[in-house]
């Protein structure tokens, strides 16, 4: 195997990335959006997140892409049982917020979604991270859409079984759109290690499988329960 960044044969110690590709340890960045080892002659945007060759020709960055993924997303997500949105949830491009002194990759969240409420109603903005990949993008999108989703219908779980729903939606997503990049998006989720989000998404999709309806609304029953 040779390493993804300067080209030579590795040997010895190296790391592997979850698409399959190896990089000496100190030339191991990953792009910011899909996670694989980039190349040296790959892109670095000028806030200094790396972008691989793929991701830069497939990125998300004007209103008519978001709009296209969007309704991709959506339809999936009704294949699942979930449907009937707010009138309107606007979906904006951001640029990543830094903290100072950490790396870009890990300053920034890919999404967030932003819920304003009244007594009458409830508004929802819905951030997302400017040149991702589109089947990134369609991932996370599914993920913040659960968010307003689990807001519209006031359903407030601990932390790790609401991020836990949004993660089996960014992998159902991953799922139909079964590309080598939504593969090793997939692999990203089963194997996040962290509490809420790797944990959570084990115990919703343990709950799913179960289930084996496809349903989301009858996983989210179940997740009440718990
Ligand atoms: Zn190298
Ligand atoms: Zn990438
Ligand atoms: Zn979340």
């Amino acid at each position: 195997m040779k390493c993804a960044y300067c080209g030579e044969e590795l040997r010895g110690m190296f790391k592997k990335d979850l698409h399959g590709f190896g990089a000496h340890p100190e030339h191991a960045f990953q792009c910011f959006s899909c996670q694989r080892f980039v190349a040296s002659t790959d892109h670095r945007l000028p806030d200094g997140r790396y972008q691989c060759a793929d991701c830069m020709q497939k990125e998300v960055k004007t209103d008519k892409h978001v709009e296209w993924v969007e309704t991709r997303v959506k339809q999936m997500l009704a294949a699942h049982g979930i449907d009937k949105w707010p009138n309107s949830v606007p979906i904006r491009l951001i640029q990543p917020r830094y903290t100072p002194g950490r790396p870009a990759t890990q300053a920034h969240k890919m999404g967030e979604t932003k819920v304003a409420k009244s007594i009458f109603s409830k508004s929802y903005e819905v951030n997302m991270l400017n040149h991702m990949h589109r089947i990134v993008f369609g991932g996370v999108l599914a993920h913040e859409l659960l968010h307003v989703w689990q807001y519209e219908r006031n359903i407030y779980l601990r932390s790790e079984l609401t991020e836990g729903f949004c993660n089996l939606g960014s992998w159902i997503v991953y799922k139909h759109m079964a590309t080598p990049v939504s593969q090793a998006m997939m692999t990203i989720l089963e194997r996040d290690p962290t509490p809420v989000y790797g944990d959570g998404f084990r115990i919703v999709k343990a709950v799913y499988d179960n289930l084996a309806n496809g349903s989301l609304p009858d996983v989210m029953s179940q997740l009440k329960k718990m």
